[in-house]
């Protein structure tokens, strides 16, 4: 038998920890789980049940405003959409009724527990709008660090949106679906906060911390389920190790490294923007394929400068003018 760990919030990290690691008392705010997602995930994220896929994403169109900067396809799924209610409601249901002391604190709250910047980003469904089938949609803005985005989901569309320094994006939202999309009826609109420049902390001198309250979000893209997922795994292995922090730590080393990588482009991108450029709408198609794989590295980026020069010189002009 192991420690005996008490779990605050049951989000995709506080229920997959919870349901691997057993022996636990869990704490959640009264009621299902409601917070707004765009529900992608890429299709190899751990513990998502077929049952709970309603649509497959293998393209990826990106544009600046009306611009089309490019696409990335696959020949298969490379994301799954999913009902992410049902799916975090179904990891809830296999966990016994328990209750106890605990010997140590798991924080898997989320953004309401994590460290780092934050903003609003918001979140409708629309019907009786079509676009490609199988097609993420990433829409940026000339001036603007962020995104809006329109996945298909059963016959709906999932669209979304946020930036920083907007307290607010439902306005924007609204104005996306009608411009961008050209209409539609809109269901269901809700805003949660983003840890957008996160501080990773897995453990904060009295507990360990899961998901996205430990900072596990990729800052460019704000994919947070599958790093949520991969945590709760990792914790819930290191924790019958003899060091658990270290092995926790060791474990989760490849994606800690890309997020504190994508904080660094994030800084860049926000001093670009400042200075007049939006450095993604100069990026080509080898840099989208690393970003929708979570795959940027320096050499990504060098690689794009050595392409393309001109874009280069934009970019270091944009820093340099800021
Ligand atoms: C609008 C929006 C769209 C997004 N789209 C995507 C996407 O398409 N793909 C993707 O991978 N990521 C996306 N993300 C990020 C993703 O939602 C999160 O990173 C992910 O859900 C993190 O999982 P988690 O379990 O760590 O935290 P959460 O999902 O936030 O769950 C935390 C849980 O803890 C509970 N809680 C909080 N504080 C307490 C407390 N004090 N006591 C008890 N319970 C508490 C909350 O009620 C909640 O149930 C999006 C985020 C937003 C806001």
């Amino acid at each position: 038998m192991g420690l005996a760990a008490e779990v605050v919030g049951l989000g995709p990290a506080g229920s997959a920890f919870a349901r691997l690691y057993g022996s636990v008392c869990r704490r959640e705010r009264a009621g299902s789980y409601t917070k707004p997602c765009g529900e992608a995930v890429p299709s190899d994220t751990p513990l998502v049940g077929r049952e709970h896929v309603i649509d497959k994403v293998r393209s990826y169109r990106f544009y600046c405003w009306r611009r089309e900067i490019g696409e990335v396809s696959y020949a298969r799924a490379r994301w799954y959409i999913v009902n992410k209610r049902a799916w975090v409601e179904s990891l809830r249901d296999c966990l016994e009724p328990s209750c106890g002391r605990a010997d140590i604190i798991v924080r898997a709250g989320g953004p309401y527990q994590s460290a780092g910047e934050k903003i609003i980003v918001a979140r409708a469904y629309v019907k009786g709008v079509r676009l490609s089938d199988e097609t993420a949609y990433f829409v940026f803005l000339q001036g603007a660090a962020g995104f809006f985005w329109a996945f298909p989901r059963g016959g709906l569309l999932n669209v979304g949106g946020g930036f920083i320094g907007a307290r607010d994006p439902t306005p924007h939202l609204l104005y996306f679906v009608r411009r961008w999309l050209g209409g539609g009826h809109v269901l269901d609109v809700r805003g949660a906060p983003l840890t957008v420049s996160p501080r990773v902390l897995l453990h904060d001198g009295s507990g360990f911390r899961v998901g996205e309250a430990a900072g596990l979000v990729f800052p460019l893209t704000g994919e947070g389920v599958r790093p949520a997922v991969l945590s709760a795994m990792a914790l819930a292995r290191a924790l019958r190790s003899k060091r658990p922090l270290a092995a926790y730590r060791k474990e989760l080393e490849g994606v800690i490294r890309q997020i504190e990588f994508q904080k660094r482009v994030l800084g860049l991108v926000r001093r670009a923007i400042a200075g007049g450029i939006h450095p993604l709408s100069l990026a080509d198609d080898g840099v989208l394929r690393d970003y929708i794989e979570e795959n940027l590295s320096a050499r990504t980026l060098l690689a794009l400068l050595s392409r393309r020069p001109l874009a280069g010189i934009k970019i270091v002009t944009a820093l340099v003018r800021r």
